[in-house]
C-alpha cells in the first residue's frame, strides 16, 4: 500500500507505540491515586504535558490541557470563551476552517451569535484588510487556522494575531490541528491566546489531543466533573494515549527529514503538473505558504471518487480533500470558497506526504495516475475540452 492521505490521519509511529505500550499492560495506575503505582502515572502525564509545551513553544507546561482530539479542542475554545463571556457574541472565523470550526460557528449563528466569514481568493489566501473591517469592539473571538487540511494554504497568524491586539480586545484562537509537526510553531513569540491540535495528525494514536490555553486566559471546563487537567477538563486521564502524544511530540521536535518531504512533494506536483493535461493546482503555487507534504490538484472535468476508487485499486489512498459529498454532488466548501469552477473543484484530489514516504512511492503514484487519468479522459463526456487541455500542453 502507498499512503498518501496523512492529513486524514498518520501511521502510529513505532517509537510512539513503544513508549505507550506499558500503559495499557502493566501501567494501568490512576494519575490521581496517591499510591507510588498512581504517582508513576501522573508522572508520565506531566512529561507528556512537558513534551507538547516544547514542541509548540508554551511558555509553560501548565498552559497545555489534554482532550480527546482536535475537535473537542476547538470546540472548547470557541464555545468556553463564549460560555465565560456570553456578552461578547461576535466572532470571526474563515471560510475555509475545518468542520469542527466551521460547522460549530454555522451551530452558535443560529442560537444567536453573530458571526462575520472571512473570505479567501483564488489561491486561498485571506486579504487581512477584510480581517481589520470586520473586528469590532465587541468582537469576542477570532478563529483562524494555521494551516488549511484540504490545500495545506498556511495563513499568516503572527500578522493577523497582530491586527487583532490593535483592533480589538478579541481572544485569537488558532486551529493548529495541521501545522503541528510538520512546520516550526514558537507560540511565545505569536499573539495567540487559544491553540489546538490532534495527535493523530502527527504519529500518535486517535483520541487524544490539546489545548494550549495561555497563560491569564480564563476558559471554564469543557467537562465537569473531577479535578483532572488542573479542573479544567474532567475525566480519568487517557494515560496511553498522552504519553503517545508526548512521544510523537518529541519525534517532530527532533525530526530531520522536513526538506526530504518538501522535495518529494515538488517532484510529485511538477510531474503530475506537466504530464498530465487537465491538472490544476488549487491553492497559491508558492510552495512556501503551504505546507511542505500537501498538494492539492484537479483533474478537470473528471470525478474526484472514481479517482480515488481507481487509485485505491492500485493500492494508493488518497482523497478527494473532505468531505465531498458523493449523495449531494457537491464541491467541497473549502474549493467553493477560492471560488474554483464546479467542474474542476469536482476532480480535486489531495495528496499529502509524511515521513514514511519514499520516492519509490512517489514514482508509483505519478505513474499509476497518469494511466487513470488517460482511461477517465477517454470515459468523460467532456472530450472536447480535456482535447483542448492537452493541446494547450504542446
Ligand atoms: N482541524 C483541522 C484543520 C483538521 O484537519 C482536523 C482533522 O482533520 C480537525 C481540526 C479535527 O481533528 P480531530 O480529527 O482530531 O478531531
Amino acid at each position: 500500500m502507498i499512503y498518501l492521505d496523512n492529513n486524514a490521519t498518520t501511521q502510529v509511529a513505532p517509537e510512539v507505540f513503544e513508549a505507550m505500550q506499558p500503559y495499557l499492560t502493566t501501567q494501568y495506575g490512576n494519575p490521581s491515586s496517591a499510591h507510588r503505582f498512581g504517582r508513576t502515572m501522573r508522572a508520565a502525564v506531566e512529561r507528556a504535558r512537558s513534551q507538547v509545551a516544547e514542541l509548540i513553544g508554551a511558555r509553560a507546561p501548565d498552559e497545555i490541557a489534554f482532550t480527546s482530539c482536535g475537535s473537542e479542542s476547538d470546540n472548547w475554545a470557541i464555545g468556553g470563551f463564549l460560555e465565560a463571556n456570553p456578552n461578547k457574541r461576535h466572532i470571526i472565523t474563515t471560510r475555509v476552517e475545518h468542520e469542527a470550526v466551521r460547522n460549530l460557528c454555522i451551530h452558535l449563528e443560529e442560537i444567536g451569535c453573530e458571526v462575520s466569514w472571512l473570505e479567501v481568493d483564488q489561491n486561498g489566501e485571506l486579504d487581512l484588510d477584510d480581517l481589520r473591517t470586520a473586528l469590532r469592539r465587541e468582537t469576542g473571538i477570532v478563529s483562524v487556522m494555521m494551516a488549511n487540511n484540504e490545500t495545506g494554504v498556511m495563513f499568516p497568524i503572527s500578522e493577523i494575531g497582530k491586527i487583532i491586539r490593535e483592533h480589538s480586545d478579541a481572544l485569537f484562537h488558532v486551529d493548529g490541528v495541521q501545522a503541528v509537526g510538520k512546520v516550526p510553531i514558537n507560540l511565545k513569540e505569536l499573539p495567540v491566546d487559544l491553540f489546538a491540535l490532534s495527535g493523530h495528525k502527527f504519529h500518535a494514536p486517535k483520541g487524544v489531543g490539546a489545548l494550549y490555553i495561555r497563560q491569564g486566559v480564563n476558559l471554564p471546563p469543557f467537562i465537569i466533573g473531577g479535578g483532572q487537567e488542573s479542573g479544567r477538563r474532567a475525566g480519568t486521564e487517557a494515560v496511553a494515549n498522552i504519553v503517545a502524544l508526548g512521544q510523537a511530540c518529541e519525534l517532530a521536535r527532533t525530526f530531520d527529514g522536513h526538506a526530504q518531504i518538501r522535495s518529494l512533494r515538488a517532484r510529485l506536483e511538477d510531474e503530475i503538473l506537466a504530464k498530465i493535461p487537465n491538472a490544476r493546482l488549487n491553492g497559491t503555487r508558492d510552495r512556501e505558504k503551504r505546507l511542505p507534504n500537501t498538494t492539492n490538484i484537479s483533474f478537470e472535468y473528471i470525478e474526484g471518487e472514481n479517482i480515488v476508487l481507481m487509485l485505491d485499486e492500485a493500492g494508493i489512498c488518497v482523497s478527494t480533500g473532505s468531505a465531498c459529498s458523493s449523495d449531494s454532488h457537491e464541491a467541497s466548501p473549502v474549493l467553493r470558497a477560492m471560488n474554483i469552477p464546479y467542474t474542476t473543484a469536482r476532480g480535486s484530489i489531495r495528496f499529502s506526504l509524511s515521513r514514511y514516504t519514499t520516492a519509490e512511492n512517489i514514482d508509483q503514484t505519478i505513474s499509476v495516475l497518469s494511466g487513470i487519468i488517460a482511461k477517465l479522459v477517454e470515459m468523460s463526456p467532456f472530450e472536447k475540452e480535456l482535447q483542448a487541455a492537452a493541446d494547450s500542453l504542446r
